[in-house]
């Protein structure tokens, strides 16, 4: 399966906005982007002229999908799947990719990041009502339990994630459970409750030329 394999503090750079790709590391001083918050590349410190509507959408597009870690033909997927959906488009997509397993993982704090989570979840490390799922994408519903394979509680880095939740927490739409190695998902967010800087609207209008 393709997936990007380049420097993701780059993406963070180039979508002038913290990400949090990468754990640990995007809470402390070696975080790249604080050091040199500019675009990456020869240009990357030029000043911008005039940006036009098609750029800023495309970038707006480039940011969530780099938030998360979805390739471009999944994402606009999900794109048609929100779209025949009833409701605001742009809210649905947001929906889908939240309940995505990965994602639902790294908010429970059983990963540092949502490509860690991938990586646990590629390598059999839960299971989702009792039943093993090995499926980065697998849409987790509300009320279906997360929960750490019991031979895998002792992976070392799941035990630092689950240590290092606390600088972020667990999001109210969700309950875990350390002590028992899972969580529910309790309800899907409401679209305030996201708080990246994301306008979704961006996108529809870009995908709906
Ligand atoms: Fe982005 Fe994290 Fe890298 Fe900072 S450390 S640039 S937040 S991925």
């Amino acid at each position: 399966m393709a997936r990007y394999t380049n420097s993701l503090c780059r993406l963070c750079r180039r979508e002038n906005l913290k990400l949090y790709l990468k754990g640990d590391r995007c809470y402390g001083d070696k975080c790249a982007f604080e050091r040199r918050a500019y675009a990456p590349g020869q240009h990357g410190q030029r000043r911008g002229g005039k940006v036009s509507d098609y750029r800023i959408q495309l970038r707006e597009k480039q940011k969530v999908k780099r938030i998360y870690g979805v390739l471009e033909k999944q994402f606009r997927g999900y794109y048609y799947r929100a779209d025949k959906q009833k409701g605001i488009t742009g809210t649905t997509l947001l929906m889908l990719l939240e309940s995505r397993l990965d994602n639902v993982i790294y908010r429970m704090g059983f990963a540092v990041s949502r490509n860690q989570a991938r990586q646990l979840v590629r390598h059999n490390h839960f299971l989702v009502n009792n039943r093993k799922v090995n499926i980065p994408s697998y849409r987790v519903k509300p009320g279906d339990v997360i929960e750490i394979k019991e031979k895998s509680r002792k992976v070392p880095q799941l035990m630092e994630a689950m240590e290092t939740v606390v600088r972020r927490g667990v999001p109210e739409w969700m309950e875990v459970d350390k002590d028992q190695f899972r969580g529910t998902l309790k309800a899907l967010p409401n679209r305030e409750d996201l708080t990246m800087p994301i306008q979704e609207q961006l996108i529809v209008e870009l995908y709906s030329k």
